[in-house]
């Protein structure tokens, strides 16, 4: 089963991702966390990135697909895929169809979270992870239980991305709204999308998207 969560950032994509990943046995794919990678070990397509990044604008088409067209030859995507912060842009998504066109697959949903933009600099403001584990918490809305220490691993280092800070948070809202909107009408007109309210609590998203995947017709799940 393959499928793309769409969404602003901050919508809830990575947690949802992360969600299914392990209920469904298929690959979370976010590029984001694709191009951090790439700039923590200073790679050439990091160097690349790094300040197109920070500033909350896309990196260039032509580096983004290359990179994801790669990423879903791999053998672990091979029984289904999530996409997380791809397609970003028109041109990114018409890529996709061939890609998937000539590896004789398709996209089975696509799911996207809405949530207003307030809401949005509130939630990503806040976040920080454990830079043990990866876990996600905020400020505000889900502490860990005991201050500066990770619930799930025990450690003590977290982490905040550089372009959660409110002023590039709006560029990033921006470019959403004017690069990658417009890839939802795409997606519409073939049946596949679906809107959720993307402000319901994270259980009642989870559940919504597993109500969607369930009317997928034909699809090859493996439930764990
Ligand atoms: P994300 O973690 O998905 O919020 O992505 C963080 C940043 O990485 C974005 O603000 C962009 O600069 C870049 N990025 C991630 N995915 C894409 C994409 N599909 N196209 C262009 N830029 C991307």
């Amino acid at each position: 089963m393959n499928l793309i969560l769409l969404g602003p950032p901050g919508a809830g994509k990575g947690t949802q991702a992360k969600r299914l990943e392990q209920r469904h046995g298929i690959a979370q794919i976010s590029t984001g966390d694709m191009l951090r990678a790439e700039v923590k070990a200073g790679t050439e397509i990091g160097q690349r990135a790094k300040a197109v990044m920070e500033s909350g604008q896309l990196v260039s088409d032509e580096l983004i697909i290359a990179m994801l067209e790669s990423r879903i030859q791999k053998p672990d995507a091979a029984r289904g895929f999530i996409l997380d912060g791809f397609p970003r842009t028109v041109p990114q998504a018409d890529a996709l169809d061939l890609m998937l066109d000539r590896a004789g697959t398709r996209i089975d949903a696509v799911i996207e979270l809405k949530v207003d933009d307030i809401a949005l600099v509130d939630r990503i403001a806040g976040r920080f992870t454990c830079a043990s584990c990866g876990a996600g918490y905020h400020d505000d809305f889900q502490k860990p239980r005991a201050e500066g220490v990770c619930d799930v691993c025990g450690g003590h280092e977290f982490t905040r991305r550089s372009d959660d800070r409110r002023e590039t948070v709006a560029a990033r809202l921006e470019a959403y709204h004017t690069q990658t909107a417009p890839i939802l009408p795409h997606y519409s007109k073939t049946g596949r999308l679906v809107s959720l309210d993307g402000m319901a609590d994270v259980d009642s998203v989870s559940r919504e998207i597993e109500a969607v995947l369930a009317r997928v017709p034909n699809r090859a799940v493996t439930i764990n």
